[in-house]
């Protein structure tokens, strides 16, 4: 087991697959976007071999993110590679959702057990707006098709952004009605050089519950208001799914904090919010023994910060969001 100083079990690893990805969302990256080399990333047996350390200090659960992970050259082989390493009893995905109806099927078979799909807004204009390349078609196919092939509960995630689709969180939470799916939503968080945009386009939980039940009526707390990972979930009347809140601006939750990021480029983030990381790419290409990296994994949990700074305006200016995986 991987305890931090302060006593938290770290056992939820997010890793990023790349940090390259086929759309730009406008909260997220630039749309001249620049990408680190290559040769700077984890390569599949680099990846494979951290996997197996930190399944052997105790992690667990793992989602796979980017940039966006399904752009991977190798996807379906690296994550059966993951899929089949011992000790992984969790193993999910974030995916903008493009590609899903072509990999849905073949991710599954690998080993995948579950989705969770971005979609910002059921209107394709503003889908277009706010991801500057996308086709809210393609997304709305490849969820149907991931939750008809298994990967199942389906959750859908929406970043609210003041100006572009903070009237939609109504139609999206509405879809809770028909679908046994979980639609959350994201507070925008503030990263480098597009932290102003991101702070004064913010719209905090608040606001969003009361559009929603202005529109559709009152939410009803499910789990007595305990947290769902980093989600707070409420429920329509009649619902057949669940409609979340990621507050991490508003109402952070860092307490319950049980995970860590590893980088495409093989750095080990303890927070996401925080700059403190811990090279193992470098360590692991120079040779060092399982035993030395295992020390790396363990002293940067230990590490772990408390918490993220936002009250406090401490914002990462090191990395942009693409980069750490969400
Ligand atoms: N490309 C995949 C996707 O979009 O789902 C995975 C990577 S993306 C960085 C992971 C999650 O972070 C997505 O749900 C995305 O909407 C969210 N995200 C991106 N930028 C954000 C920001 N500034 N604040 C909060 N969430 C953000
Ligand atoms: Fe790509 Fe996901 Fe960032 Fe959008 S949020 S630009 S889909 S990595």
């Amino acid at each position: 087991m991987a305890l931090d100083r302060f006593g938290r079990d770290i056992h939820y690893l997010r890793i990023s697959l790349t940090d390259r990805c086929n759309l730009r969302c406008i909260y997220c990256m630039p749309e001249d976007m620049k990408f680190r080399p290559r040769v700077e990333l984890m390569q599949d047996a680099e990846l494979l071999t951290l996997m197996r350390l930190f399944t052997a200090l105790g992690f667990h659960k793992f989602r796979l993110t980017g940039g966006e992970p399904t752009v991977r050259a190798n996807i379906v082989e690296v994550v059966r590679g993951i899929a089949q390493t011992p000790g992984v009893r969790s193993l999910s995905m974030t995916t903008n959702g493009v590609l899903l109806k072509q990999l849905a099927r073949p991710l599954k078979a690998a080993g995948l057990q579950r989705v969770n799909v971005s979609i910002d807004s059921l209107d394709p204009e503003k889908f277009k707006r706010l991801t500057r390349w996308g086709s809210l078609e393609d997304v709305w196919d490849g969820l149907l098709e991931a939750e008809r092939v298994g990967l199942r509960p389906l959750k859908l995630n929406a970043v609210v952004v003041r100006g572009y689709n903070e009237a939609d969180v109504v139609d999206l939470a509405a879809l809770t009605r028909d679908h046994p799916w979980q639609m959350r939503f994201i507070e925008m968080m503030p990263f480098g050089e597009v932290a102003g945009f991101q702070q004064a386009q913010v719209v905090t939980e608040h606001e969003m519950r009361e559009r929603i039940e202005a529109a559709l009526g009152p939410l009803e707390s499910v789990n007595g208001g305990q947290l769902d990972g980093e989600a707070r979930l409420f429920r329509l009347r009649a619902g057949q799914g669940d409609v979340g809140f990621i507050s991490s601006v508003s109402e952070p939750f860092c307490a319950s904090c049980t995970r860590a990021r590893l980088t495409a480029d093989g750095k080990l983030r303890m927070c996401l919010l925080r700059e403190y990381e811990v090279d193992l790419l470098t360590p692991l290409r120079a040779g060092a023994s399982q035993d030395e990296l295992k020390g790396l994994i363990e002293q940067a949990v230990y590490r772990k910060p408390w918490g993220h700074g936002l009250a406090q305006n401490v914002i990462p200016m090191n990395r942009v969001m693409s980069e750490i995986g969400g």
